[in-house]
């Protein structure tokens, strides 16, 4: 912890990537939680590009359960701490692969939405965007021209859009340390960010509840628990190496 800290301190550039597994203790299920709701809604099945198109009446049945639980959650102490860093001038960007929109709740600023969010909906047929509060009453929401609306989400199958990867790209080719927090990286093309940061030299601090593709060959330094617990942990490190 302690070094990972000191890794922090002296970098002239820290970036952090985060995955589903930060939002768990706010409430959001990764794809890996037990009794979830991935385990009634397989991801493969409902969070196609193609499974949309073709019955987007029954995706929209989880995308209604998913809204529900994403407008309950809470920023956690991990989304707080990484803000946290980035007040202290500590920390660049955060690179999300999450939807939730728990990293701006909890203050943090320069965030990339690498597979957009769900604030949004747009329609596929006449491209027309709304605001998700503004939208009440119909499950599924429509487009004044009739046509079903759509999350401003990345779905499996769709390309992600180019300025969001360009300039995660960029970060993290000329970051010294890239945090890595609660993704399995397993999800193309953002498990490439590692690999990039790692060709460039950075420094990768990994934080995870159990090991993941990463840990063997492309982290430096493991830290091994919970995201709220361990992420609290190194800013109070980071806050005394500062003091
Ligand atoms: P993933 O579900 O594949 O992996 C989550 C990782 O987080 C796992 O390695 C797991 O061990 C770890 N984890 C779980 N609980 C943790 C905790 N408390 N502290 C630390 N680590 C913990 O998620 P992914 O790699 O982000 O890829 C899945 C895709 O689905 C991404 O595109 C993601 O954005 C999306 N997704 C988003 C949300 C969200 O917006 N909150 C939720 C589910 C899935």
């Amino acid at each position: 912890m302690r070094k990972a800290a000191e890794m922090i301190c002296q970098a002239q550039k820290t970036v952090a990537l985060t995955g589903a597994g930060i939002s768990v203790e706010s409430g959001i299920p990764d794809f890996r939680s037990a009794g979830g709701l991935w385990e009634r809604f397989d991801p493969m099945e409902y969070g196609t590009i193609d499974a949309f198109r073709a019955d987007p009446e029954k995706v929209w049945r989880m995308l209604r359960e998913m809204s529900g639980v994403i407008s309950r959650a809470r920023p956690n102490p991990a989304h707080k701490g990484l803000a946290r860093l980035q007040e202290m001038g500590l920390l660049h960007t955060i690179i999300t692969q999450n939807i939730d929109n728990l990293h701006q709740e909890a203050g943090s600023t320069h965030v990339i939405e690498y597979h957009g969010n769900s604030r949004t909906l747009s329609c596929l047929r006449c491209d027309r965007q709304y605001r998700a509060d503004d939208l009440t009453g119909d499950v599924p929401p429509k487009c004044a021209c009739d046509n079903i609306l759509k999350p401003d989400v990345v779905f499996f199958g769709e390309a992600i859009p180019t300025k969001p990867v360009r300039e995660s790209h960029e970060l993290a080719s000329s970051c010294q340390v890239l945090l890595v927090v609660g993704t399995s990286a397993t999800v193309s093309p953002a498990n490439s960010i590692p690999q990039i940061a790692r060709m460039a030299k950075a420094k990768i601090i990994e934080i995870n509840i159990e090991p993941t593709v990463l840990t063997a060959h492309i982290t430096d330094i493991f830290l091994q628990g919970k995201a709220s617990e361990v992420v609290t942990g190194l800013v109070d490190e980071v806050e005394r190496l500062m003091s």
